[in-house]
């Protein structure tokens, strides 16, 4: 399995322009490949046969030809960067077809401000003495706050505004399964808050209430400034920090939360949100709290597999809706108490929904839930590098 040790690297004023001219050099080919694939998508959707596509091309235009393309020609700017970096480049595009293709967002050109990392997929770096050594790039101070485990797979460069982190991803052995004798389903809500099936609930600290004030008043800054001018560009730096800042909170939120609940249970379900979000409508603005929601599983997955123990996604359609018993119990979102006039159940709205979920459970149970589950838990992946990846 695989698992990722993030560190900071401070390179000096030269590196920095190098690794700027990197990113920029594997920008404009991700947008210049993106386009070469819209373009012939657009194509595809006529229907027609060319025995030459206007670009010049005989065949349809794949990962495997623009890869190829690649070695043949080369900017001068291209030959700056190491070739897999290039190759990676031209991997992200046609994973960014592929999540479409899977449901997600149409691919979309990326601006200066936004692409933000590059990948050494195989070769070009090494890591000696407390020096990070990158192809082309040089040798870069790096502050390595823990030992790295497992063999490195992958080595990943990424800019945050002002500061520069490298990402590596290491293959390390999978434990073995532990016995599953703590077991707990978990309610995330459309406020910032988790219930737990036993009625427990975590509520994120306040401050990240706090700093998302501060980035709405920023950005109203922001909008206010001229297009194109040298004030606009610093305050997109103090709200990109701001944005910094609120990530960082909230990765440190969920990272302690997600230790917590594995540390204190052996089988964890969560409810599917990819599910739920394509049934319910997205008038609810929970765009943000969803991407703290995804974060927060994926850490909680990542560490109960280290850890050797389960994390299950289940559909949660209908556990809003429904009483333990089975009775349907209909109720909109101002009802924050659940009463069953069936079996006379009286529970917090939030706690009943985490029962239901943690009863979905199939793992274990072979068959089509079993199944089901399992086509949930590629959806979440997919997710999951889209939120990781860049
Ligand atoms: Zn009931």
């Amino acid at each position: 399995m695989k698992k990722a040790f993030q560190f900071r690297i401070y390179p000096n004023k030269n590196q920095e322009v190098v690794l700027n001219r990197t990113l920029s050099t594997c920008r404009h080919l991700y947008n210049n490949s993106l386009g070469e694939r819209k373009k012939q998508a657009e194509l595809n959707k006529l229907r027609v046969d060319f025995q030459v596509f206007p670009w010049g091309k005989s065949e349809w235009i794949n990962y495997y030809g623009q890869k190829r393309d690649l070695t043949t020609t080369k900017t001068p700017y291209q030959n700056e960067v190491h070739s897999q970096v290039l190759q990676d480049v031209i991997k992200r595009v046609d994973r960014s077809f592929k999540n479409f293709f899977n449901g997600f967002g149409y691919p979309r050109f990326q601006g200066r401000n936004r692409y933000n990392s590059f990948t050494y997929p195989q070769s070009g770096f090494e890591l000696i003495d407390g020096k990070l050594t990158l192809s082309k790039i040089g040798n870069i101070n790096i502050v390595q706050h823990r030992a790295i485990e497992g063999r490195i797979k992958t080595c990943t460069i990424k800019r945050d505004v002002d500061q520069w982190y490298v990402t590596f991803a290491c293959e390390i052995s999978a434990p073995s399964k532990i016995e599953v004798k703590t077991k707990t389903g978990i309610d995330v809500g459309l406020i910032d808050l988790i219930t737990l099936s036993n009625g427990e609930q975590i509520e994120p600290p306040k401050f990240l209430r706090a700093s998302d004030k501060r980035l709405v008043r920023e950005q109203i800054h922001l909008s206010k400034k001229k297009l194109r001018s040298k004030n606009r560009n610093n305050q997109r730096i103090i709200v990109a920090k701001v944005h910094r800042r609120i990530r960082n909170q909230r990765k440190d939120f969920a990272h302690k939360t997600s230790r917590v609940l594995v540390n204190t249970y052996d089988h964890i379900v969560f409810e599917d949100l990819q599910i739920k979000n394509m049934v319910q409508n997205h008038h609810l603005a929970k765009s943000i709290s969803d991407a703290g929601w995804y974060q927060l599983m994926n850490l909680t997955k990542y560490k109960a597999e280290c850890a050797g123990k389960i994390v299950e996604f289940v559909n949660p359609n209908g556990t809003s809706q429904t009483c333990i018993c089975g009775y349907p119990v209909p109720k909109d979102l101002s009802i924050r108490v659940h009463r069953c006039y069936s079996c006379g159940l009286v529970m917090k709205r939030d706690q009943v929904s985490a029962i239901l979920i943690e009863n979905r459970s199939t793992v274990g149970i072979t068959g089509i839930k079993a199944c089901q589950s399992n086509l949930n838990r590629e959806a979440m992946k997919q997710e999951a590098t889209l939120l990781v990846g860049w």
